[in-house]
């Protein structure tokens, strides 16, 4: 971002907040909670080897042709991308080193979804999945400024472009919810997310949220010292998401940024409706707005302090 776009963006939130803060003392929308069904994943960084057979396996079940990385020579995608819904990124800190994935968070409440006018993003009320649907996008690529997580990518090289992101490999989920021997919740498909499937250390896995979050437990549990702060990041972060980590390292370490406990939407929701109620000039509006997103981008942490894995 330029200096003076920054700038002016500083101007406008300083008077777009002061403005709602003045006129919002409460807030009027209740925060999001997950739909029972909620289906998500749960990724360990103390159990991923850095194969990449989940970024592969990814690339085959979503039709994508591999991306090559800069130097042209291996077929291995550093970052999310118009072709990678599913990265594997290595960070370090001094001697310690960590591998993560990254893709979609699902969010409970999604800020793509939020800022998009056409509702190509929508949250499934049964599975919490973040789908798209291209036939109404426009291309306006607020949902990409709008994600605090950097996770929506655009075709730049295609002439009908569209959004591309992780939707959970929701086309290969079909059928009635069953449990499986583990107590896992499967569909009647058989299949579930590919990158899970392939995994061979379950490093990253499959099920509803609420089995993930007692998975977790049980890891943190048998394996005192092990995590930090022994809990899983996006329990509560951005609102809670449905994809939950579990690491060695701090999650700042491993570009998974602070985004405090409410969504995006809900901030930004609060906002508005403070500015409505103090009958302020829309353009007041505007600049709340665009420091939510401002704010939002700052901590935007994923693609930073990662590399991307050589094949
Ligand atoms: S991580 Fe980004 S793209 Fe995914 S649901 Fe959340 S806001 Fe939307
Ligand atoms: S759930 Fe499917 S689309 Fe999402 S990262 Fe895994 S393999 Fe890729
Ligand atoms: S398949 Fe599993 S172990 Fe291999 S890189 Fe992906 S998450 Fe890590």
């Amino acid at each position: 971002m330029t200096p003076s776009r920054r700038t002016a963006l500083k101007v406008l939130a300083g008077g777009g907040c002061a403005a709602a803060a003045a006129a919002a003392p409460a807030l009027a929308r209740e925060p999001k909670v997950a739909p029972p069904g909620a289906m998500g994943m749960l990724y360990d960084t103390t159990r991923c080897i850095g194969c990449k057979a989940c970024v592969f396996a990814c690339q085959q079940a979503n039709g994508l042709e591999p991306e090559r990385d800069p130097s042209g020579l291996h077929l291995a995608p550093v970052d999310l991308g118009a072709r990678t819904k599913n990265v594997i990124k290595l960070y370090k800190d001094g001697p310690r080193m960590s591998y993560v994935k990254a893709q979609c968070m699902h969010c409970v409440d999604p800020a793509c979804a939020s800022a998009c006018m056409l509702h190509s993003l929508q949250k499934d009320p049964k599975t919490g999945v973040v789908h798209y649907d291209p036939s109404y996008c426009v291309g306006c690529r607020y949902c990409q400024m709008a994600c605090p997580f950097g996770v929506t990518k655009f075709e730049f090289d295609k002439a009908a472009p569209k959004i591309v992101k992780c939707e959970l490999c929701r086309h290969r989920v079909k059928g009635e919810a069953k449990k499986d021997a583990r107590g896992f919740t499967r569909y009647a498909s058989g299949e579930g997310p590919a990158c899970c499937e392939v995994c061979p250390r379950e490093a990253v896995v499959y099920g509803t949220r609420e089995e993930l979050i007692a998975e977790a437990a049980r890891r943190i549990e048998e394996n005192p010292g092990r995590y930090f702060e022994n809990r899983a990041y996006g329990l509560t972060e951005a609102g809670g998401t449905q994809v939950l980590y579990l690491s060695h390292l701090p999650f700042g370490l491993i570009g998974l940024p602070d985004l405090g406990g409410r969504g995006v939407p809900h901030v930004a929701y609060s906002i508005q409706e403070g500015i409505y109620r103090g009958f302020v000039a829309p353009v007041a509006l505007y600049g709340a707005l665009a420091v939510a997103m401002w704010r939002n981008r700052r901590g935007a942490a994923p693609p930073a302090g990662g590399e991307g894995v050589p094949s």
